[in-house]
């Protein structure tokens, strides 16, 4: 209970993949940065869940997205 290792499988996949950037803002993820798993396309816009479809953002530049692809609709 309260362990998710596929979670830290998927986020450490990212992280290689994304040379340890931030999708949104191109900056390296420093130790203390909240971090968030994106969907790419939305789920609320039928995105897939799956790795291809995701990708690593600080939190902060998460909520930006969020708040311009329409992910709050549907999924709040
Ligand atoms: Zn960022």
């Amino acid at each position: 209970m309260g362990s998710y290792p596929d979670v830290k499988v998927e986020v450490a996949k990212l992280l290689k993949t994304q040379k340890g950037k931030c999708a949104i803002c191109g900056l390296h993820f420093q130790d203390g940065d909240l971090w968030e798993v994106d969907h790419i396309t939305p789920r609320s816009k039928k995105g897939k869940n799956t790795l291809r479809n995701k990708q690593l953002l600080h939190r902060h530049c998460h909520d930006v997205k969020s708040r311009n692809d329409g992910s709050y609709e549907g999924c709040a």
